[in-house]
């Protein structure tokens, strides 16, 4: 039987058989920082974001760029590398654009967006100087229009449409995704509506649409289906109301691999594919080719990041199955208990011992969901080892919680062979903070 399949090029075996990772001592960092551990790999963040910008400008219009998804791992110290790689950042509420901010980001290189923005939140963008809203809904458009007009600005926006596909099953023309909560679907007419509607007010400035598909896509004909939508909207709004856009937002949604059975990303050749195919559309419809702007959240991150446990009982049901219980679970990653989302876990006291013991890892909550892999095969634990979990860097941290009142782990960056802490470990201090 194997060892435990390390699917990223940044984890390597260390002398004693232990998990290295981007060249460092995952055991090293578990006793220097504690568990349970992020852990994120810097220059992996940055080849990431390198390689959208890089196929953004040899493939689409100058002007064309990456926003970050913030969304996917929001903490101060995730903007100076977006900033420093020439990227802009999407945010959905106060919070995020005030970590943003914080961290010194330009708040005219971000984009905000959001179902349901409070008049508040609204204030607070405009107020800011927020670079792009991305408006979903009519009635948010006119709160924005006021807003902006009373401090006197012109605000940029993208509208945001729904193309009603659903990226899995588009063959069936899935009329689940025009019944969504997001933007105002194409279909029906609405979207028509909206632009019209917005193009008549004094205080934005409509730059283009904006639709998201999904998340997880490992196929660009998804995307080409997408942009095949939207040019043909863009042409219709062009004969009817001799508007023109200058940018289509494509949202996020590439796939990473979380298992050896998923496909390879390929973010250059994906852009290709859709870039080769706008161009030849816009090209058949005599429309000037837009700037695409792309929302990647998860594949700038996902891959980046590893969480670390210390494996606690190791418990044999008999005649049913094993449990290995790790000292975090859902509360610092929910994705299994929400999506049952797979997840490659290795022993990383014993990353190169054959993978032959099968169990299901669980979490420490009083609560049968609180797993974060089942009926996978690593080395056999013994209760203190150190357990990774793979590829961790995505919505992870950002939808961590203090269910149990669990506390959050620390998030240690990586870079250059140096580890540096980014966020403290949450404290009980912390926890009764907001306790009258
Ligand atoms: C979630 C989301 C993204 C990021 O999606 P990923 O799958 O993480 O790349 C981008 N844009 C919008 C509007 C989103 O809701």
């Amino acid at each position: 039987m194997p060892a435990s399949p390390l699917i990223y090029d940044k984890l390597s075996l260390g002398d004693r058989g232990q998990l290295m990772f981007a060249g460092l001592d995952t055991l090293e960092l578990a006793e220097e920082f504690g568990t349970p551990l992020y852990l994120l790999d810097e220059d992996r963040v940055r080849e990431r974001c390198r390689s959208y910008q890089e196929a953004l400008a040899w493939h689409m219009p100058e002007g064309s760029r990456a926003y970050y998804a913030s969304k996917a791992l929001c903490f101060k110290g995730i903007y100076p590398i977006i900033a420093d790689e020439g990227m802009g950042a999407d945010v959905v509420s106060p919070g995020e654009i005030a970590t943003a901010l914080a961290a010194g980001f330009p708040a005219s290189d971000l984009c905000f967006h959001g179902t349901n923005k409070t008049v508040a939140d609204i204030a607070y963008g405009v107020g800011q100087g927020v670079g792009l809203f991305v408006v979903d809904n009519p009635s948010e458009l006119a709160d924005l229009n006021c807003m902006a007009a009373s401090v006197g600005v012109v605000q940029r926006v993208l509208l945001r449409v729904t193309v009603g596909l659903d990226p899995h099953t588009f063959a069936a023309v899935n009329t689940g995704r025009v019944d969504s909560q997001f933007g105002v679907p194409i279909e029906t007419g609405q979207a028509a509506a909206f632009l019209k509607d917005a193009l008549a007010c004094e205080a934005i400035e409509v730059v283009g649409f904006h639709s998201h598909i999904g998340s997880q896509i490992f196929d660009a004909s998804s995307f080409c289906d997408q942009v095949d939508i939207l040019l043909a909207f863009a042409l219709r709004m062009r004969d009817e109301l001799g508007y023109v856009a200058e940018i289509f937002n494509l949202g996020g949604g590439f796939g990473v691999p979380y298992t050896q059975d998923d496909p390879e990303l390929d973010i250059a050749g994906n852009i290709a594919l859709i870039a080769e195919h706008l161009k030849a559309g816009c090209a058949a419809g005599d429309y000037s080719v837009p700037k695409v702007f792309l929302e990647p959240g998860r594949s700038i991150v996902a891959d980046a990041g590893i969480t670390l446990y210390t494996a606690g009982g190791v418990k044999t049901i008999e005649g049913y199955r094993s449990y290995v219980t790790v000292d975090g679970g859902m509360t610092d990653n929910p994705r299994y208990a929400l999506y049952k989302s797979p997840y490659t876990v290795v022993n990383a006291s014993n990353a190169g011992d054959d993978a032959d013991f099968e169990c299901t890892i669980a979490g420490r909550c009083c609560e049968s969901g609180d797993r974060i892999a089942e009926d996978i095969r690593i080395a056999r634990p013994q209760r203190g080892d150190i357990i990774a979990v793979l590829g961790t860097g995505a919505y992870n941290f950002a939808m961590s919680s203090n269910y149990n009142r669990v506390l959050r782990p620390a998030l240690v960056v990586v870079s250059g062979g140096k580890a540096r802490l980014a966020v403290r470990r949450q404290t009980i201090d912390d926890l009764l903070a907001l306790e009258m």
